[in-house]
């Protein structure tokens, strides 16, 4: 699944390309997970301004109005000069007089959305409930240690559910624990001030490092360039049961938290 690195990864791969193009077409496929919501030649002609991210939402601001994209289970975006023929997993080709942005989904849970406004209720309905964004100057340590105080759930938990900080994924949530020296099962209400200082340093170390290093978690993900951007995070536990931790040799243990599979070291990391 691409997670929050994967998306700024491909972000970056074509927002200076793409802005100031303007959009010949809209085309769709088989259907995504939500309709579009306007009408498919209201967008021919408008202009795109800018790429903007929001969690693992793109934004592409037109000169009215917002498309909200979304790569869901398994989607990723090319931008390219000229597109072969869509596939059958091609379901969204957006034609300007730049090059043309193809939607590749096989599992469709990926999504294309025109909004009014981002404070619109259509963008608001998927934006609304989304923590700060962990790699902008918003992520603050006091804050962040607050509103953990006011949360029993495992901070492993929390950091998934993204109402806190937003795109903290699966892979990333345990490598910034491990980094952290925190037991995924933590309440994080309990957690100090001095251990979520060190928790909120690596969230932001384990994310800045997998966008430097062109995302980590889709094995087949492709940028907008066309460019493979797989590569392998050097993982501490992430997909490590069983295997020796890398900084004191106790084998590393998983387990399931909310049907999620968790792995730490039950040395480095305590309660
Ligand atoms: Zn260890």
């Amino acid at each position: 699944m691409p997670e929050l690195p994967e998306v700024e990864v491909t972000r970056q791969s074509f927002a200076d390309r793409i802005a100031g193009a303007v959009v010949a077409e809209l085309r769709l496929g088989k259907p995504l997970r939500w309709p579009l919501g306007a009408a498919l030649q209201a967008l021919s002609g408008q202009r795109v301004q800018g790429v903007r991210r929001r969690g693992k939402y793109l934004l592409l601001d037109l000169d009215q109005g917002l498309l909200l994209l979304h790569l869901g289970m398994s989607g990723s975006l090319n931008f390219a000069l000229h597109q072969p023929p869509p596939g059958v997993h091609d379901h969204m080709d957006l034609v300007t007089d730049k090059g043309t942005l193809r939607l590749h989904d096989p599992r469709r849970f990926g999504a294309v959305v025109w909004a009014p406004s981002e404070s619109s209720p259509e963008a608001q309905k998927l934006l609304g409930r989304l923590g700060v964004e962990p790699l902008d100057g918003g992520f603050d340590a006091a804050a962040f240690h607050a509103a953990l105080r006011r949360r029993s759930a495992p901070i492993k938990q929390v950091l998934l559910a993204g109402d806190t900080v937003v795109g903290v994924g699966n892979i990333y949530a345990s490598e910034a624990l491990f980094l952290a020296g925190i037991r995924p099962t933590a309440p994080a209400s309990r957690l100090s001030r001095a251990r979520t200082d060190r928790l909120h340093a690596a969230i932001i170390d384990v994310l800045s490092r997998a966008v430097r290093q062109g995302g980590s978690t889709l094995r087949d993900f492709v940028s907008a360039e066309g460019k493979t951007g797989y590569f392998q995070l050097e993982a501490a536990v992430y997909g490590r049961a069983g295997a020796p931790c890398r900084v004191c040799a106790t084998p590393i243990r998983s387990l399931v938290q909310g049907q999620r599979t968790t792995f730490y070291c039950p040395t480095c990391q305590k309660h």
